[in-house]
């Protein structure tokens, strides 16, 4: 408290003030004093001068004498003093307080004395007669220019201090009340010096606590309302540049934040300083812990770990690519300037899809270029044994033709459907959409397949739903897809098994089925049987180009439909796909 700036101001105002005030008192309360003990003597004086005028006749007449004493009694009543009358002799002839004839000589009274010498005679002292402390003054009586006696007032000494006091006391009352307002003025001048710097305080305060909206009333055109003003310049300048920072601030973290490649930034020690949900995601962390923490903590990489101290290091851009958490990353790292020391930032790029693509794009080829091998190497092989000679033989050589042909169609037919498969992929096969009755599809695929069920010695029934809606489709593809379904069914159910199609509605979309008691499909080759040249049994030779499923899951996604598959080995299968009713 005693070091705040108020009782710095007010502590020593009002000391000084009071000093100044006590100093000035004391010289006032003694000239006061001084101009009383005056007043009250030059008072006496006169009263005495009266006195000696009264006592005259007394004096100068002998017989009345007598009178005197009577005289010194009644004025003294009357001014409330002892008045003494004395003899040129010193014999006293009258006194206000004690009969005369019993009292001494008072020819060696100092005050008589004087008086007889100058005049006028004072003094102060005790009082032999009345037995206390008087104030006496004394004039010569004088009659036609012949000294006769003294007339002689006083008053006890308390009640001159009394009348002198009295001045002392409203001196030094007015000095108490003058310092009692000094005192309030200094409160009141520090407080309102030290109001506004409190505010400020208070202000900063809440600028420091991150609220910048603090202003300060200003009420004076003084300094401190001129400091009051620069402080509020000061606060909206403030809120201004922080408002700023803080847009370019989120615009920076939307910009990382809907990255999809990481972003992790280092100092220069490698510790990371700022990473983005892409980066948290890829390496599994999370960014809150990961602030502050050396980067090989946070990634568990080496690669990218020695990525970025190569670059800090080196300045050159660094690049790598690395394998994480199932996915496969490029990492490039560079090295930035900030402030004294440098940072390193390390960008991934997630580039799992396009090495799948790729990979794909591998396996494609080599599947296309195999599956056109075999019945090529057969082609061959008959082309060769036409030439040597098989041509001759006429039975033969149409026998090998018809072979011939039938592998130059497996080889149409696999081409077809590649061109097909990569159409619908590509998006690029037009649907024809229109209101399909699938109970009539149904029927149609089945009679065309039906001689082939009977080849297989297979039972083919169509179980129609009688109350099905129209299904807004390709009719000509949908048809491909339920024959391309049904065809499998029947190549791949033994002889006396069964194969049913049926079509149900359920929740805003008909569900086509095409059910066998086939061979069934072994459960790890469930997930991959819509794969393009997928072939669950690879030594059994179903003649079938593993495109079939391929297509028939493209085009019911076309669709906007799902296509599933349900099947136990050695019990049958059951292939389900579902085509939305309203419009996809
Ligand atoms: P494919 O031309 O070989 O029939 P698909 O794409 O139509 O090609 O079928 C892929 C594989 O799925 C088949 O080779 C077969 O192993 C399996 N498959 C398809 N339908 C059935 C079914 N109804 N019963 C058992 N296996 C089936």
């Amino acid at each position: 408290m005693s070091r705040s700036l108020y009782w710095k101001i007010t502590v020593p105002f009002t000391l000084l003030v009071l000093v100044g005030l006590g100093v000035l008192g004391s010289f006032m309360a003694t000239s006061a004093r001084h101009a009383q003990l005056q007043s009250l003597r030059s008072h006496l004086a006169n009263e005495a001068r009266l006195v000696a005028d009264a006592s005259l006749p007394g004096l100068t007449t002998p017989d009345s004498r007598g009178a005197l004493d009577a005289l010194a009694k009644k004025t003294g009543r009357e001014i409330d003093a002892r008045v003494t009358i004395i003899a040129r002799g010193g014999a006293v002839l009258g006194d206000t307080q004690e009969d005369p004839s019993s009292m001494e000589d008072h020819s060696s009274r100092p005050e008589v004395m004087q008086a007889l010498a100058s005049g006028e005679g004072q003094s102060t002292r005790y009082s032999t007669t009345i037995r206390q402390d008087m104030m006496y003054v004394a004039v010569p009586i004088t009659s036609q220019g012949e000294l006769i006696g003294v007339a002689r007032v006083a008053l006890p000494a308390t009640a001159v201090k009394s009348y002198v006091n009295s001045a002392v006391f409203t001196t030094a009352s007015t000095m108490a009340v003058a310092g009692l307002l000094v005192i309030l003025a200094a409160a009141l001048i520090g407080r309102m010096i030290t109001r506004p710097l409190k505010q400020m305080t208070r202000a900063a305060q809440g600028i420091a606590s991150g609220q910048l909206e603090q202003q300060i009333q200003v009420r004076t055109g003084d300094e401190l309302g001129q400091l009051a003003r620069a402080f509020n310049e000061m606060s909206l300048s403030l809120k201004k540049s922080m408002a700023a920072v803080s847009a370019e601030k989120t615009r920076l973290a939307t910009v990382l934040s809907s990255m999809t490649d990481g972003v992790i930034i280092t100092d220069s020690e490698g510790q990371v300083l700022l990473a983005n949900s892409a980066a948290e995601h890829y390496f599994a962390f999370k960014e809150a812990r990961a602030i502050g923490k050396p980067l090989i903590e946070v990634v568990h990489d080496h690669e990218v770990d020695e990525a970025v101290k190569g670059c800090l290091k080196t300045a050159r851009e660094q690049t790598g690519q690395i394998d994480v958490n199932g996915r496969f990353l490029r990492v490039v790292a560079v090295r930035f300037e900030s402030g004294k020391s440098p940072g390193a930032l390390a960008l991934f790029q997630d580039l799992t899809e396009m090495r799948s693509l790729q990979t794909m794009r591998r396996e494609f080829v080599g599947n296309v270029s195999h599956e056109l091998r075999t019945p090529l190497t057969g082609m061959k092989a008959i082309v060769e044994t036409l030439q040597d000679g098989a041509i001759n033989d006429g039975k033969v050589a149409t026998d090998f033709l018809r072979k011939l042909d039938t592998e130059v169609d497996a080889m149409t037919q696999m081409v077809t459907e590649l061109l097909e498969l990569s159409r619908i992929e590509g998006g690029r096969a037009k649907l024809k959409s229109e209101p399909v009755d699938l109970n009539l599809l149904m029927e149609e695929a089945v009679a065309r397949l039906s001689p082939q069920a009977e080849r297989a010695q297979v039972s083919l029934a169509v179980e129609r739903s009688s109350e099905l809606p129209l299904v807004p489709a390709d009719r000509e593809r949908i048809r491909q897809v339920i024959a391309n379904l049904v065809h499998n069914a029947i190549k791949f159910t033994p002889a006396g098994g069964k194969v049913t199609v049926e079509a149900r509605s359920e929740n805003s979309a008909v569900v086509t089925r095409v059910s066998d008691t086939g061979i069934g499909i072994p459960r790890e080759d469930l997930p991959h049987v819509f794969e393009r040249f997928y072939k669950a049994d690879k030594s059994r030779s179903s003649g079938g180009t593993g495109l079939g499923l391929a297509i028939a899951k493209h085009t019911v996604q076309a669709h906007g439909g799902n296509i599933w598959v349900e099947s136990e080995e050695g019990k049958g299968s059951t292939f389900s796909f579902s085509l939305p009713l309203g419009p996809h």
